[in-house]
């Protein structure tokens, strides 16, 4: 972990809170609302609650803010639940739902009326929106903000009981209407919604609690004692601290904000990637090019890379756009220690030995990992029917071609040098085999005095295995996607996702489960997608070897 985060602006509060003697132990909360499935940037939010929790021995809750029922549903639910077990946190016991909250939630407006600090009021909402006032004018007094104490306690109780249609009714705050801070304005406390059937409460209500009255309260009611959220609610938090003090709720938590993740070249925001899956333009909330965690776990990434990130972006108040590299980093680093090497021809060319001795191996052993012999060594098929990379052969090389050239040579990976001797193509001129012969005296070792410059991966024609690999790139092709008023789809990247399908791979990878993580030697890094079969593979790939992003537009077959 970086040094940054261990020393935080949140984490200076906490120290200072815990040295004064305020708290005794630190209690957080991740509170998401299950409207969807979480993305990378909730990872950062993760990752900063559940850590924290961790580092100061104390918990953290995992709470479900369900109070729009109509956008929220069991999928999201459990699909989050997934999605921080998978990123290694363990909340124990601490599930909750705000919805847990509702009877409670009632009382306190039944206490915040009784108190004179809530009326029930019936403007429409545009009524409500056009009395509000601006930042330079104060709003105006709701015509039944005098309601009396009994009036409202008797409308409030039949708003419960389903008197009332939707709309015609709320309660609001009653705080001050020309309070600078618009947020103060007697905010809306409830709403009657009819005929929604929640996912924890199913028809038990019509009545719910808006989020800017719940989520104190339930911070207040779990002894969350600081209250982690980002920026865009710096300015509702006078609300959230009038609600702790108006209520006679068993603690005081305090709310911190810190800055939200912008990621380039994605979208983060729900309403934006619900569209992108109902739109049908990604093949899910789970597609690999997606900012979500499930989308990420599908693209080959770790845990630990996500958390390593999420660390390595440190926590401030300042608004920021962390670049893509970043993230690529974070997993390139954990896939380059720990993916075992393998060979994997993405564009095939059949090679023919002409000349194999016969003492040529049947196998080559090759290591796992050039730097960890802990990985062990794994036997390759050899013989002399072999594929090639497309691209590691030119006709006419560019300037500073270092791989196989007609009469040149180039050595096979852990096997001979070959000389190309012969091209062989069809009728339309496309090149089908080249004919190579071998220096005998090659095999895995470079004789004195010989100078071949390439290494080329390859794969046994008789052994190797058949897969699709999809080729994965930025969803988008601008940084900021739906910049300047644009609509976020006219930037979609039209290459984000290639198949090849005419891979072959070595037969060693046949017996690994969707999930398995390899760097394919020369290629990049890939992972086994649940789409394939042992018999017909399929591999997504996760991250280029190195920054190589448009290498493959540029120069694909
Ligand atoms: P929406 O996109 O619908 O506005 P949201 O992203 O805020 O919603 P929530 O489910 O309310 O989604 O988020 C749960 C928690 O994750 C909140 O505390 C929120 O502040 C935090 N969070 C959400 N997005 C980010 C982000 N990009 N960076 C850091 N934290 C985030
Ligand atoms: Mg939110």
């Amino acid at each position: 972990m970086t040094d940054t985060n261990r020393t935080n602006f949140i984490r200076q509060i906490i120290d200072a809170d815990l040295a004064c003697g305020k708290h005794q132990s630190v209690c957080t909360r991740f509170p998401p609302e299950p409207n969807g499935y979480l993305h990378i940037g909730h990872a950062k939010s993760i990752v900063l609650n559940f850590g924290i929790a961790e580092d100061y021995g104390g918990v953290c809750n995992l709470r479900f803010d369900d109070t729009n029922p109509h956008k929220e549903n069991v999928e999201f639910v459990e699909s989050i639940k997934t999605d921080v077990r998978w990123l290694g946190y363990d909340w124990g016991e601490r599930l909750y739902f705000a919805s847990d909250y509702f009877e409670q939630l009632y009382g306190f407006a039944v206490e915040l009326i009784q108190k004179d600090l809530a009326y029930v009021c019936d403007l429409s909402a545009e009524e409500t929106r056009a009395r509000r006032g601006t930042l330079t004018e104060p709003g105006q007094d709701s015509p039944y903000r005098n309601r009396s104490v009994e009036e409202n306690l008797d409308l409030f109780r039949r708003m419960r009981a389903g008197e009332f249609p939707d709309g015609s009714r709320t309660l609001r705050a009653k705080i001050d209407m020309a309070a600078p801070n618009i947020n103060l304005r007697d905010p809306v406390l409830y709403r009657i919604r009819h005929g929604v059937i929640h996912h924890q409460t199913g028809n038990a209500w019509c009545l719910y609690p808006t989020y800017d009255y719940t989520h104190p309260i339930s911070d207040a009611l779990e002894g969350i004692t600081h209250s982690l959220c980002t920026l865009e609610f710096e300015d509702h938090r006078p609300l959230y601290d009038w609600c702790v003090h108006n209520v006679s709720v068993p603690s005081k938590p305090r709310q911190i904000e810190f800055s939200r993740l912008n990621l380039e070249y994605t979208v983060m925001s729900k309403r934006l990637l619900t569209q992108l899956v109902e739109e049908g333009i990604v093949a899910g909330w789970d597609d690999p090019r997606m900012p979500t965690i499930a989308g990420l776990r599908r693209r080959g990434f770790t845990p630990g890379a996500v958390r390593e990130f999420c660390e390595r972006i440190g926590v401030t108040k300042a608004d920021n756009l962390v670049e893509m590299g970043m993230l690529e980093s974070a997993i390139r680093d954990d896939l380059d220690r720990n993916a075992p090497r393998a060979m994997a021809v993405l564009q095939p060319l059949k090679v023919v030995l002409t000349n194999l001795p016969d003492d040529a191996p049947a196998q080559i052993t090759a290591q796992n990992h050039p730097k960890r012999e802990d990985m062990g060594t794994r036997a390759l098929p050899f013989g002399a029917e072999l594929y090639i990379d497309r691209q590691d052969f030119a006709e006419d090389p560019p300037k500073g071609f270092k791989r196989l050239v007609p009469g040149g040579e180039v050595r096979l990976r852990n096997a001979y040098v070959i000389r190309c001797d012969e091209v062989l193509k069809d009728d339309a001129g496309t090149v089908t085999e080249l004919r190579c012969s071998v220096d005998p005296k090659t095999l895995g070792r470079n004789p004195e005095g010989r100078k071949v410059k390439g290494v080329i991966h390859w794969v046994s024609a008789t052994h190797g295995v058949a897969a699709t690999v999809r080729l994965y790139d930025r969803l988008f092709s601008v940084p900021q996607p739906g910049g300047a008023g644009r609509d976020f789809r006219a930037d979609l990247n039209p290459a984000s996702l290639r198949t090849l399908t005419d891979c072959v791979l070595e037969p060693a990878l046949a017996a690994a489960p969707p999930g398995t993580r390899y760097q394919f030697e020369r290629e990049g890094y890939f992972v086994v997608d649940a789409d394939g079969t042992p018999e017909a593979l399929v591999f997504n790939r996760t991250v280029t070897l190195r920054d190589t992003w448009g290498k493959r537009q540029a120069g694909g077959a």
